[in-house]
């Protein structure tokens, strides 16, 4: 086998927190300079690793919403196309980033780079269509929100846009990215979940709606085989009794003692809940490690040392 055949791979999915973190404004300069955090990391362990990077879109599609709004000349995309540009416009983030650390470590020759547009099958029956639940772009007032066209739900904010958030079903370029991976590539893609797509006849069209990125991050690992699956968020990693004086650190966790924390709430529907789901998947159908932790620790818990280690 060669060089690159024998190498392991590793699926690393970056929240949106790598690119802004929470109380900032979101400039392009905090967005570069949040992501030299887990992007050193990465470039260091794919001297080791073969590697696929995933990420979020919330923040950067929401920024894209609201302009939307604030242009009413202009037609308005749907959002499909907006999830297809924060892929170009993430992806090319975490691109360059990436290729500046390689060159700082002079391993930029050995390691080409590519961003992937990615599609990702989704279901037309998914129940998820028939009761849009995810938050997403600005918040409007009450009244503002009788007004538009699309479905609204009150949140903590206000009144927010809701839209369906139907299971990945498979990846479609599946194939592309486990050969670009064994041509020693380092493939960014599944941003923001995927461009949400359902099948008619021979060809594909896209739908209003997001996929979790966490879920999706799951089942590409699971489709292209990949040794380790690592989730990099703003947190330590998984925690029970969250945000209350009993907060603890879960360190280890089989499936069957995640699926009771699952069951007793402890991770909520959004954030802490699909991250949670996608690594019991993970682990279940591939008897592999998954991991959740924060972008601060990537490097640390492929060793095993930080983070909530899922195992079987
Ligand atoms: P990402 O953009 O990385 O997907 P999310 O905001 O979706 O991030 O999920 C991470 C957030 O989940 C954390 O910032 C934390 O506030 C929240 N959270 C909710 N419940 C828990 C929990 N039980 N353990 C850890 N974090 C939790
Ligand atoms: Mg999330």
């Amino acid at each position: 086998m060669d060089e690159i055949g024998k190498k392991k791979t590793l699926l690393v999915a970056l929240g949106g927190n790598a690119l802004i973190r929470k109380g900032q404004r979101g400039t392009v300069d905090e967005q570069f300079e949040n992501l030299k955090v887990p992007i050193r990391q990465l470039a260091r362990l794919s001297k080791k690793y073969n590697m696929i990077i995933t990420h979020g879109n919330g923040p950067q599609v929401g920024n894209l919403l609201l302009q939307q709004e604030l242009s009413r000349d202009i037609p308005k995309l749907p959002l499909e196309i907006l999830v297809a540009q924060t892929q170009g416009q993430v992806g090319y983030m975490i691109e360059s980033s990436l290729d500046s650390e390689l060159m700082a470590l002079g391993i930029i020759h050995q390691k080409p780079l590519v961003s992937l547009i990615t599609y990702v099958v989704v279901d037309p029956d998914d129940p998820a269509f028939m009761s849009p639940s995810k938050p997403i772009g600005p918040v409007y007032s009450k009244e503002e929100a009788a007004r538009l066209p699309f479905p609204t739900r009150e949140t903590k904010k206000g009144y927010r846009r809701v839209v369906a958030s139907p299971r990945p079903l498979t990846i479609i370029e599946k194939r592309e990215i486990s050969k670009l991976i064994h041509m020693g590539f380092i493939v960014i893609c599944c941003g923001g979940g995927g461009i949400p797509v359902i099948r008619e006849g021979r060809s594909f069209c896209g739908v209003d709606a997001v996929i979790d990125k966490d879920l999706a991050s799951a089942l590409l690992a699971q489709e292209v085989g990949v040794d380790l699956f690592i989730m990099a968020t703003d947190v330590e990693g998984a925690m029970v009794h969250f945000g209350t004086p009993r907060q603890e650190l879960l360190r280890r966790l089989t499936p069957a003692q995640a699926e009771q924390y699952l069951q007793e709430g402890h991770f909520p529907p959004g954030s802490m809940q699909p991250k949670v789901e996608a690594a019991l998947q993970f682990v279940r159908n591939t008897s592999r490690r998954a991991i959740i932790t924060s972008t601060a620790s990537i490097q640390a818990c492929v060793k095993g040392t930080t983070g909530t280690q899922f195992v079987l």
